[in-house]
């Protein structure tokens, strides 16, 4: 069961995608929402769209699924999928922010908005490691300023990191919900 967390951000953007990525390379995982602790139940995949991601993590944890999905992730029952703000979710150290409590479940360094007020959103064409060159639309996106460890680079942005994978952890800085191209769907799917 592929979850999508419903609490804020681009949740029917990733939905529709999801469903359709499920539909086209899935092995038979279906795709629901999760508004409350016990929608995880049987939530083997989540992904953590973009948004807030001060708010995201501050109602994460009043409803009881921060706790959920960092014990089941670090069980290993978890594969967990984090993009825009829920990239930011994923690291163990936000650089300049002390807000946001995030989930740490990947060894990286995050600086929020790092693009800078001219660069707010734009789109470019990026080489992702072991997916190939994709469009990535990129909205007040951080940036991966350091990996450690077992974290491994997959795709940069002139010398920052943008997309990082940490075993069934996947962390982008992009949006793969507003393109028409479920390559990354298709590589957490599979992961
Ligand atoms: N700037 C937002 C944050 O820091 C992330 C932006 C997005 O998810 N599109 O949470």
């Amino acid at each position: 069961m592929i979850g999508i967390l419903a609490i804020q951000g681009d949740v029917s953007e990733h939905y529709e995608a999801a469903k359709r990525a499920a539909e086209r390379y899935g092995v038979g995982e279906e795709v629901k929402l999760v508004r409350r602790a016990g929608d995880m139940n049987d939530v083997t995949r989540l992904i953590i769209p973009g948004g807030e991601s001060t708010t995201i993590s501050r109602l994460m944890v009043r409803s009881g699924i921060y706790d959920i999905v960092v014990e089941r992730a670090k069980k290993g029952e978890l594969a967990v999928m984090g993009t825009c703000a829920g990239s930011i979710l994923m690291a163990k150290n936000v650089v300049d922010d002390n807000r946001v409590r995030t989930l740490g479940l990947m060894d990286m360094d995050i600086r929020r908005n790092a693009f800078g007020r001219q660069r707010e959103s734009f789109e470019a064409d990026v080489d992702i490691e072991g997916i190939g060159k994709f469009h990535a639309v990129f909205i007040r996106a951080p940036v991966i300023a350091a990996c450690h460890g077992d974290c491994k680079p997959m795709a940069k942005l002139g010398d920052g990191i943008i997309m990082a994978r940490q075993g069934r952890f996947l962390a982008l800085v992009f949006h793969p919900e507003l393109t028409d191209d479920l390559r990354i769907y298709e590589f957490f799917f599979k992961m």
